[in-house]
């Protein structure tokens, strides 16, 4: 049964390249050898044992049937402001990714597609609102969004600033379900707070989507933060209305508030006056009114208003947006609303300024590295704050004279 067979070696290309003819002879050597050919004994007829089944085809690692998915092409500056200008939301999103993102080349188009889409900007109404964690910002976003949104031509944007975003990753506006109704509103976008870079740097980008979502037909747009000091004048001085949300509390409403932030306040609500607390509300709206009397007549020629309202029960809502609408009236009329947009259009160019300046001194790691061993020096009292300052400033005007 058991028969022999010779293996024949054959040369390949390889062998050629790699191996003498020498060589090749013996490696052939090596191959012809005779190998026993053994007959497995359950391919005879007669046999009756256990038989080894016969495999299955393996399957193939890679799905076959999985459709290979296309990378995104990548859209220019043109798709961008094509998609913007059309009103077209998935576009819109992906501009204002650009413009949050700290890659330089994105930077680029960015700059470029904000540039093209500023001619069709500056026709919605820009409102701010502000209020302490838990004043009830989104709830009221929520209505007064869709109150807005009851007129069929209305289309609103909501973007946030947010100064401990980096903390927590966006904690406004982070969770879009804060505003169940707006957030699957066809005529609403809601973005929140890009969580990287300074508040300066924040706020430049918001301002910067709202160039965008203007291009996109958006003409009410609501800037919202945390009331806790530092971002309200950022917001300030890129929205016409600022709306200080307030809650009435232990009878003592002004304490904890800054005359600043009173200051920028066009209106002043409180909200949560139902059930038992309308009460209250109503004296803080009091106390707020008397607060505000003290201070002088703003720029606007606008005195403030103080209103209670219930954003949960929906409440009081029309009356905070007649108030709102009395105020573009009045501003518009008296010529000041013009004038506000363009000293905010001279607040950011300044800004842009410093926060550029900034961000090229600090980045520099040549600076970097002077800093700190100046700062070591200043720690240790071996130079004084003063010197080491001129010391750093004047290596770097040294440095970008020989770079210009
Ligand atoms: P935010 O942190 O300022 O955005 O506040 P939220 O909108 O998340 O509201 C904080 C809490 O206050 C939530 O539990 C709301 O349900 C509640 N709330 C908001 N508005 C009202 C209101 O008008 N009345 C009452 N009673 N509760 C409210």
């Amino acid at each position: 049964m058991a028969n022999s067979k010779v293996t024949q070696h054959t040369v390949n290309e390889d062998d050629k390249r790699f191996f003498s003819q020498e060589e090749q002879e013996e490696i052939a050597k090596h191959h012809n050898v005779e190998t026993p050919n053994i007959e497995h004994p359950e391919n005879d007829e007669q046999y009756t044992g256990l038989q080894v089944n016969a495999g299955i085809e393996q399957m193939p690692i890679v799905n076959p049937y999985m459709k290979r998915r296309k990378r995104k092409p990548q859209l220019t500056v043109n798709d961008y402001v094509e998609g913007i200008l059309k009103g077209n939301t998935t576009v819109l999103g992906q501009a204002v990714t650009l413009v949050e993102s700290l890659n330089h080349d994105h930077q680029v188009i960015a700059q470029e597609v904000i540039e093209k889409c500023l001619p069709h900007t500056g026709q919605s109404r820009r409102i701010g609102i502000t209020g302490v964690p838990g004043a009830g910002k989104s709830t009221s976003i929520d209505v007064f969004g869709l109150h807005v949104l009851q007129d069929e031509n209305a289309k609103l944007a909501v973007l946030a600033i947010d100064p401990s975003s980096e903390r927590s990753n966006g904690s406004i506006l982070g969770d879009k379900t804060r505003m169940e109704k707006l957030s699957v509103h066809p005529r609403a976008f809601i973005r929140p707070s890009p969580s990287a870079g300074s508040l300066g740097g924040v706020a430049r980008k918001t301002r910067e989507t709202i160039v965008l979502c203007e291009a996109a037909g958006y003409n009410n747009i609501f800037v919202e933060t945390v009331g806790v000091g530092q971002s309200e004048t950022a917001v300030h001085s890129m929205v016409d209305f600022f709306l200080l949300i307030q809650l009435a509390g232990t009878g003592d409403e002004l304490q904890g508030i800054k005359r600043g932030i009173m200051e920028m306040a066009d209106g002043i609500v409180i909200n949560k006056a139902d059930g038992d607390n309308i009460e209250r509300a109503n004296l803080a709206a009091a106390q707020f009114r008397n607060a505000l009397h003290l201070f002088p007549l703003p720029p606007s020629k606008w005195t403030p208003e103080v209103l209670c309202y219930s954003g949960y029960y929906e409440i009081g809502i029309t009356e905070v947006w007649d108030m709102i609408d009395r105020y573009f009236d009045h501003v518009r009329k008296n010529g000041y609303f013009n004038r506000k947009r363009s000293q905010q259009e001279k607040y950011w160019m300044y800004e842009t300024i410093n926060e550029q300046l900034k961000s090229r001194f600090y980045n520099d790691p040549e600076v970097e590295r002077l800093l700190q061993l100046k700062q070591d020096m200043v720690l240790n009292n071996q130079q004084s704050s003063f010197v080491a300052a001129t010391d750093v400033l004047n290596f770097y005007y040294d440095k970008i004279k020989i770079k210009d």
